[in-house]
């Protein structure tokens, strides 16, 4: 065994029975039959002992998130399935152990839920209000190093934000699942208080649509008309990381779970059709998500819907596109007609984010309002002629005034980007252009 394998606790998972040896035997069996597949952008971890001693710890404490919550959404998903809601999800690239504040959870749970309320109003259906926290701690990477010749960052998760120590240590997933904890426990407070709109940071040009949704919240009030939909709140993640994922799977009802997070994603870098993420993600209880970018054929979208919704489930599956705002308008049209008539019934979700990401002359990765916006617009205009439904947004946002996207109606240029350049990975719309972004679509939901 060479000296990588020995310090891969991923690769020690087949015989690493611990951590799951408290599900039922022929479940274990599945687990272990998905893990020991190839799996891209795995930490190696700096001892395979620590994995061990991290993994075990995980395995027995409160998981993150509870099995009811996740079979409400997935209740609520199926609604989305069939036209009946719309599905907001949001929040940073990669959250980060430093800015896991108060304020933070406050202030992009407060842009998300004011995004939500506009979109309602728009769409005239509910919205489903999914943060991109408490558990976005791993990162894949196009390289392994970076721009300067260090090991690449991977999120909180496995390694230093700091150039001066990449090391992938283990006892980060301990602390990842502590601070997604404390999250979880500050959104389910939060999700109860309500957010005025007209508290929102927007520009003149949406005052009078902005005073129009207060009153019409205000009426909602007085009729005592205010639902669970607009009470709760549910955390997403990329299921990255399987050391981390595999730790806190749970059985509930029958039924395996990752309680990691309510709704689990497989991102665009690790979805191999034969690799081990899309394996676990197939045993799973929960709603899960697909990124699927420009070079997803109808065919091979069609295999991803045949395996991760075998029971043929309505919202069980989430295809989230990613093409790039001039690509979107050709690549999707086949891919819905394809999985339409396999009759599956998948949530279609646009993250008009990243395909449109560039380096700015000032050496900021970054990306276009008007494209993120170009990107939605196409989207729709390819469901509206194929009589399916637009179903959901996906976007990297804070509620944190950033200067990290360029334009909207604040005109952010690319000598503005230094400014405020705060995001850990991906830029992300700051709460301004989440706003901007929120009207026009709710603009786009009217038809
Ligand atoms: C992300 O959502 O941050 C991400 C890495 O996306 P993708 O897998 O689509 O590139
Ligand atoms: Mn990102």
């Amino acid at each position: 065994m060479n000296s990588v394998v020995e310090s891969t606790c991923a690769l020690t998972r087949v015989r690493e029975v611990r951590a799951v040896s408290a599900l039922p035997f022929d479940v274990r069996h599945e687990v272990e039959e998905a893990l020991s597949r190839p799996a891209a952008q795995q930490p190696v971890w700096r001892s395979a002992a620590d994995c061990r001693d991290a993994v075990a710890a995980l395995s027995t404490a409160p998981p993150v998130v509870l099995a009811s919550e996740v079979d409400d959404l997935r209740a609520r998903l199926a609604s989305v399935a069939r036209g009946e809601a719309f599905l907001l999800q949001g929040g940073d690239c990669a959250e980060t152990f430093a800015g896991n504040t108060e304020a933070h959870i406050r202030a992009n749970f407060t842009t998300l839920v004011q995004m939500a309320v506009v979109l309602a109003y728009g769409a005239g259906t509910p919205v489903v209000r999914v943060g991109r926290v408490a558990g976005q701690y791993a990162k894949p990477r196009s390289s392994e190093v970076d721009p300067s010749g260090h090991p690449s960052y991977r999120g909180d998760m496995v390694n230093s934000a700091s150039p001066a120590d990449r090391t992938h240590d283990p006892a980060r997933m301990v602390r990842a699942h502590a601070n997604s904890s404390a999250t979880m426990n500050m959104l389910r407070a939060l999700a109860h208080s309500p957010v005025p709109v007209s508290d929102a940071p927007t520009g003149r040009r949406y005052a009078a649509l902005v005073a129009e949704v207060d009153r019409a919240l205000r009426f909602m009030q007085a009729c005592g008309a205010a639902n669970d939909y607009t009470r709760d709140v549910y955390a997403s993640h990329e299921a990255l990381v399987l050391d981390y994922e595999r730790a806190l799977l749970r059985m509930a009802g029958g039924r395996l779970y990752g309680l990691s997070g309510h709704f689990l994603w497989v991102g665009e870098r690790t979805r191999q059709l034969d690799g081990a993420h899309i394996a676990l993600a197939a045993l799973l209880a929960n709603p899960i998500g697909l990124k699927i970018g420009p070079t997803t054929t109808p065919e091979s979208a069609v295999e991803y819907v045949q395996r991760l919704d075998p029971h043929g489930e309505p919202g069980r599956l989430t295809l989230i596109s990613r093409m790039g705002h001039d690509r979107i308008r050709h690549v999707l049209p086949p891919i819905i007609e394809k999985v339409t008539a396999s009759g599956h019934q998948v949530v279609w979700q646009c993250d008009p984010m990243h395909g449109n990401t560039e380096t700015s002359s000032t050496g900021h990765k970054t990306r276009r309002f008007d494209r993120v916006v170009d990107e939605v617009a196409g989207f729709f205009e390819v469901h509206r002629a194929l009589g399916t439904h637009p179903g959901g947004l996906h976007v990297e946002l804070t509620g944190e005034d950033v200067t990290e996207c360029l334009g909207g109606e604040q005109d952010i240029a690319e000598a503005d980007l230094g400014e405020r350049y705060l995001t850990a990975c991906d830029p992300r719309l700051n709460p301004r252009q989440s706003m901007e972004l929120a009207f026009l679509v709710a603009e786009m939901l009217r038809g």
